[in-house]
């Protein structure tokens, strides 16, 4: 085939075999959220430059480096495939207004584009679920947040995904502590690599977020943010700490975490495991207080995360637990020209008593539709020949026990199949 008409690289097609683990996934992901609170919300994936670069940060891997941005031909404006949909979401709600009547619980599920060097765990399209809980303070509501979390791995069975955990302060604390990171990161200038001496004035505590394993002895010896925070930041960050502690979820000050983003106050953390080598975080957030009026609206207080699905599928497939049930499916053999005319009647019929049918179609011997159905995965076949449709019956075949074939009325026959389909 020839190379321009394959996919882009580090953006993958799934094909239906490995669809049905997300699919599984996703509806899991769906009644987790609800169970919170959070309802849906769809952005587009596509939106002004501007958004993301007032967002993000100019001074960030993302809008560096990392963002798919063109000029549309037709009319010129800037425009960029969303990296991340907190920017997406906080521009929604100041537009409609959402939190006119309350604070608002709310998540996405979709996918984001980064140009980033792709390899396992990290992809140019990759997919996030996120929530966001809008004009909220917390700190309860940051806890809500991480005991969610929790819940999720739980319910998942991944026992290994470990929760770090730091405060940001405010934009007040930050400040001196820039003062105090500048003078520092200019003593050790010789140690620092491209980007960190780029981003020591514009962007000192983003240097702190470098993954060159060579910063790393840089980094350790910087000064920490957490000594400059006041009363009230350290009371915020106590308390989130008192909830997680009375729910039993443990957890790890790292006070070197900051996170790739500029819009992140207070709390901030990450979920993160070892199984998945380098790109060992699965889960991120924290507290972004001051975004909305950077976006242009009323300050609003909010929180919110985001998890990286294909991260969270390879851990599943680690474990090597199936996600869920084959489907449940009856497989509609039919033979001759009159059967193939009822075969229709009779697959909406049972769709009509809520069960999945695969009608096959194309045609072949009996024989090969019995193979295509025992292939299909289907729990039961519901064979139509000339013989049943002249008599209005059907015969049924039961494909995963040791059972003969029968004959019923077609009246009979959704009850009669429902006993050998997975979950009904
Ligand atoms: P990383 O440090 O791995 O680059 P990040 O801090 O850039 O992650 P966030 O912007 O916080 O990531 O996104 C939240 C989650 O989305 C990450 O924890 C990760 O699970 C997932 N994620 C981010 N970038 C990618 C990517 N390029 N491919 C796959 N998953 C990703
Ligand atoms: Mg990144």
């Amino acid at each position: 085939m020839s190379t321009e008409l394959r996919a882009v690289r580090g953006m993958n097609d799934i094909l239906p075999d490995e669809a049905v683990r997300w699919e599984a996934l996703e509806d899991t992901l769906r009644t987790w959220l609800r169970s919170y609170g959070y309802r849906n919300i769809r952005t587009p994936l596509v939106e002004s430059t501007a958004l993301f670069c007032r967002a993000i940060g100019e001074a960030t891997d993302i809008v560096e480096k990392e963002m798919y941005s063109f000029e549309d031909s037709l009319n010129g404006e800037h425009l960029t495939l969303r990296p991340e949909a907190t920017a997406s979401t906080v521009r929604a709600a100041l537009e409609h207004s959402l939190l006119y009547g309350g604070p608002q619980r709310v998540y996405y599920m979709g996918p984001m584009f980064r140009h980033e060097r792709p390899q396992k765990g990290r992809y140019r399209q990759f997919h996030q679920v996120g929530a966001e809980a809008l004009g909220f303070p917390g700190p309860d509501v940051d806890a809500e947040m991480l005991l969610m979390c929790h819940r999720l791995w739980k319910l998942l069975e991944l026992e290994d995904i470990r929760l770090e955990l730091n405060s940001l302060g405010t934009l007040d604390e930050r400040r001196e502590h820039r003062a105090a990171l500048i003078v520092y990161l200019e003593a050790n200038a010789a140690d620092l690599d491209e980007d960190g001496r780029r981003r020591m004035y514009s962007n000192p505590l983003r240097v702190l977020d470098s993954k060159n394993p060579a910063m790393k002895p840089v980094i350790d010896g910087a000064p920490l943010l957490t000594a400059y925070l006041r009363d009230a930041s350290l009371q915020h960050f106590e308390s989130i700490q008192q909830i997680l502690r009375a729910a039993g979820i443990p957890y790890r000050i790292n006070p070197r975490l900051v996170r790739g983003l500029d819009y992140y106050n207070l709390t901030v953390f990450e979920w993160v495991t070892d199984r998945l080598g380098a790109q060992g975080t699965v889960c991120g957030g924290g507290r972004y207080d001051g975004l909305f009026e950077q976006l242009g609206g009323k300050p609003q207080p909010a929180c919110g995360w985001a998890l990286g699905i294909e991260r969270l599928l390879a851990l599943l497939e680690l474990n090597q637990k199936p996600l869920a049930m084959p489907p449940a499916t009856i497989y509609l053999v039919n033979q001759g020209a009159e059967a193939q005319r009822a075969a229709f009647r009779v697959a909406e019929m049972l769709r009509n008593h809520g069960l999945s049918v695969l009608q096959h179609s194309g045609g072949g011997s009996f024989k090969t539709q019995m193979k295509r159905a025992d292939a299909s995965g289907a729990s039961v076949a519901v064979i139509l020949g000339e013989d049943e449709v002249a008599a209005g019956e059907a015969s049924v075949k039961p494909l995963r026990i040791v059972q003969d074939q029968f004959r019923v009325r077609e009246q009979s026959l959704a009850e009669a199949v429902r006993k050998f389909v997975v979950g009904n």
